[in-house]
């Protein structure tokens, strides 16, 4: 998948997914981390949320480069 907006939901093919910037709560080794303004597409429709590569890229360097630990 390319870091492009979606045009419809793979999901249910709704054509009102749009990009948004909101907080992301993610678990990391068992811990809730809150991650914010992390961009994605979330389909009004089903309410499936859809992470592009940079998203993914910016919730790891929050997630591990801030607060890297070894376990
Ligand atoms: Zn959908």
């Amino acid at each position: 998948m390319k870091a492009l907006a979606l045009k419809s939901c793979p999901n249910c093919g709704s054509r009102g997914i749009k990009r948004v910037s909101k907080s992301f709560r993610a678990k990391v080794k068992g811990r809730a981390v809150l991650v914010p303004a992390v961009e994605r597409e979330i389909c009004p429709d089903c309410k499936a949320e859809y992470f592009d590569r940079e998203a993914n890229i910016a919730i790891d360097a929050y997630c591990f480069g801030k607060t890297r630990q070894r376990a």
